[in-house]
């Protein structure tokens, strides 16, 4: 017997807050449980349970009421999971102090892969979509996880859209395969720890003061992203700039509408030492963007414009390089395919993330070391976070070695 399996044997018989939760559950609240056996835990009401207990505890929970599906094929299971922001998240067009989530994991013959789907509303996924989207798949018809390419062509299938549920699964994948095979995904690309590069800290649009004190807990990092795209752009970065000279970039999140306007502000902002310009106008101004960018003293980076592969050949041209973030792509595996195109078109390339848990902060971070930039501090930015696994250490991306995402639960006695 593995110590997984004897860990959640323990498990059982100490039923958990979220377990004793749960039984309350009636069968019609057990979405996914009649038709695929796999077990899901959808109250709003325990959500909230699901931000006081780690992620072990609750997949264990999770595992007790679905035991009836254990035998070959993936066990998926999937609880939603309420991320608390440290500060209010202010971009260009929204504000929130919350992000929704959903944890998942993936079980084969003992061993468990770990993923997660982080969904910003402004993306249009939510709660109830993704776990929708994961209660309509049947993993179980899977016995060789090796299959990667076979499993996520399958789930990308099942339904259009859903990008950041369909990469929940991809993440779990890399995680199971990776502790199958015994290596950390930067090693099985062949990729080398020591090239990952420093990450930028996110700096949202607040009042001076707030942004001075955001600034100062951001010592530790070499570059600042700054949000702009509202009449106090100017401000924030004067404000910025009189408590800091590290290097920062900026992300208008489609923020601005003129393209004179744009290259007025790019060429101020490279005065003021920016190093590059994210997403400066809306996604549907193409012509515009593309005369921004042969004119800009600055690289432009397209993140709104750039969802997934193909997205990766229309930019070419109308931006100097893309932000790649696992949320809107579908994972790991199709973010590697366009980390790939996009060095073939000679573009730069950022890797992103949304505000997340280290779960999905440590896949992404597994392909930093072949990027230009990394803006990697979604776990940082939460309160909440059930993961331990890739660090930041002196501002610079730190992997771990470590079998598939390299990750820890905070506390030991959610050891996973
Ligand atoms: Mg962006």
């Amino acid at each position: 017997m593995t110590n997984i399996q004897k860990k959640h044997i323990q498990s059982d018989s100490t039923p958990s807050p979220l377990e004793r939760a749960g039984e309350r559950l009636s069968p019609s609240e057990r979405v996914g449980e009649g038709l695929s056996r796999r077990n899901f835990i959808r109250t709003t009401g325990l959500t909230a349970l699901a931000g006081l207990a780690g992620a072990e505890t609750i997949f264990a929970a999770v595992k007790k009421k679905s035991s009836k599906t254990s035998g070959k094929g993936l066990i998926l299971r999937f609880i939603p999971y309420e991320l608390q922001l440290r500060h209010t998240f202010t971009l260009a067009n929204s504000s929130r102090k919350t992000t929704p989530d959903v944890l998942i994991s993936l079980e084969f013959e003992g061993v468990t892969g770990y993923g997660e789907a982080s969904m910003p509303p402004y993306l249009g996924e939510s709660i109830e979509s993704a776990t929708k989207f994961l209660g309509s798949l049947n993993l179980s018809q899977f016995n060789d996880t090796f299959q990667m390419d076979d499993i996520l062509k399958y789930v990308d299938s099942v339904m259009p859209g859903n990008c950041a549920a369909k990469a929940s699964v991809d993440i779990a994948l890399h995680d199971l395969v990776g502790k199958l095979m015994g290596q950390p995904w930067y090693k099985i690309w062949g990729f080398d720890p020591a090239d990952t590069p420093n990450t930028s800290f996110t700096i949202g649009i607040d009042t001076p003061e707030v942004v001075r004190q955001k600034v100062a807990e951001a010592t530790p990092y070499k570059i600042l992203k700054v949000k702009l795209g509202q009449k106090t752009d100017r401000e924030m970065i004067e404000t910025i700039r009189s408590v800091t000279s590290v290097p920062l970039c900026v992300d208008v999140n489609q923020g601005w509408t003129d393209k004179q306007m744009a290259l007025d502000m790019i060429h101020w902002l490279k005065e003021k030492g920016v190093v590059f310009v994210e997403q400066p106008m809306p996604k549907t101004s193409v012509d515009e963007m593309a005369w921004l960018t042969e004119h800009s003293p600055l690289p432009t980076i397209g993140d709104e414009s750039v969802q997934r592969l193909p997205d990766v050949i229309k930019a070419s041209g109308i931006y100097n390089g893309i932000n790649i973030k696992l949320m809107k792509c579908t994972g790991m595996r199709e973010a590697h395919q366009m980390l790939t195109l996009a060095r073939s078109l000679d573009m730069k390339v950022m890797i992103g993330c949304m505000t997340e848990t280290s779960c999905a902060v440590s896949a992404a971070a597994q392909l930093s070391s072949k990027c230009d930039w990394a803006d990697l501090d979604g776990n940082l930015l939460i309160s909440n976070d059930p993961y331990q696994g890739v660090q930041v250490v002196k501002g610079k991306v730190t992997l771990i070695d470590q079998p598939g995402m390299g990750l820890s639960a905070l506390d030991p006695k959610w050891k996973i």
